[in-house]
């Protein structure tokens, strides 16, 4: 499950097609779709169906019945019936588990409007491609197309009653449950306005992953690398020592989607350094909605870390205060509670989470 982070990853590389301002795509939240029709049309299709005839039933009701979100997914990585009858089949038990939550999806509409209600006020510049929901062939957790971010949520179907018997090593890493879905659309929302296509070092791949992390926090109520700052927190300072060696370098591998050969720690913790920086820019930062702009904004990585101030967290007291000539009142700058400012832009009715909590 730790390991999700990185294929969403995929999603991520491919978001910057939104990033143009594309004029299909909407400005405004309310007419983003949320789309969730082809989950109905696949558990209709699989009460239909036999073993024998699995395939030109999920052919004929399912990918026949595809809304356009399904259609870029098929294209994108469902393939064709053949392939996906043979991996439904191949995970009997793990499919019939995940009906009820991925009914559940439709329910958390308003939670996902309401994250892109905080984004807008946040960030006027914001635009709201449409989401479809869809059930795919326990390969993807979501990618995006031209039009639309597409969701596969067959990925998010864990509970603690999940049969594991059918699945791989990989995919007993990723799959999530079907509450962290808002957190995960409020992450990928975030890339879709990050006007960066790519960069090459740790660094900035990091700032990247960890601002999602921090404004779909901010936008949602949670992010969803909690076992990250969990683990990080008790070790943020050797982290740092270690990422800043390494930040430079196009190397990501040790810190970056890195689920199949993390061994001694959690994978991805360059989410967690990149959101602590992106954390620190916006606590210093009086204009807060500034600083989200600046965050999504971001061109030039090694200038937002020095301007967000976090190196300075690790300066050791008595080089302060050799530096300042006055004792020190403290070895770390204290961290604001992240969630303190958006509270108000959240439309009611909207229940914002407190804490940060998490999965990918
Ligand atoms: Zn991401």
């Amino acid at each position: 499950m730790r390991a999700i982070a990185s294929f969403l990853l995929f999603a991520l590389m491919s978001v910057s097609a939104f990033a143009q301002k594309d004029s299909a795509v909407p400005s405004d939240p309310d007419q983003a779709k949320l789309v969730t029709s082809d989950i109905d049309n696949f558990w209709r299709a699989m009460d239909m169906a036999t073993a024998a005839n699995l395939e030109e039933v999920l052919d004929r009701e399912y990918l026949k019945r595809a809304s356009p979100g399904l259609e870029d997914f098929i294209k994108l990585r469902i393939g064709n019936a053949k392939n996906l009858a043979s991996v439904v089949n191949a995970h009997r038990k793990y499919y019939q588990s995940i009906r009820e939550s991925t009914l559940k999806i439709s329910s958390m509409r308003p939670r996902i409007k309401a994250a892109f209600y905080a984004l807008k006020s946040l960030y006027p510049d914001a635009i709201f491609p449409d989401v479809y929901f869809v059930i795919g062939r326990l390969s993807s957790g979501g990618t995006t197309s031209k039009r639309a971010l597409l969701i596969g949520t067959e990925m998010y179907g864990r509970t603690p009653a999940t049969p594991t018997e059918e699945l791989n090593d990989w995919l007993k890493q990723v799959l999530a449950p079907v509450d962290n879905l808002p957190y995960i659309v409020a992450h990928e929302i975030i890339h879709v306005q990050q006007k960066m296509i790519f960069s090459r070092t740790l660094l900035g791949r990091s700032i990247i992953e960890g601002s999602a992390d921090f404004l779909a926090e901010l936008i949602s109520g949670k992010h969803i690398n909690e076992h990250l700052h969990l683990y990080g927190n008790l070790r943020e300072r050797e982290l740092w020592e270690e990422f800043k060696k390494e930040m430079n370098d196009s190397k990501t591998d040790r810190w970056l989607y890195n689920g199949a050969s993390a061994k001694d720690r959690p994978a991805d913790l360059g989410y967690y350094i990149g959101c602590k920086i992106a954390e620190s820019y916006y606590n210093r930062a009086a204009d807060k909605r500034q600083a989200v702009r600046d965050i999504i904004e971001v061109q030039d990585f090694e200038k937002f870390l020095r301007d967000s101030g976090y190196e300075s967290k690790f300066v050791k007291t008595e080089d302060r205060s050799q530096k300042s000539g006055v004792r020190s009142q403290g070895s770390e700058v204290r961290s604001q509670n992240v969630s303190d400012f958006p509270h108000l832009l959240v439309p009611p009715g909207f229940h914002f989470f407190s804490t940060l909590s998490r999965m990918i």
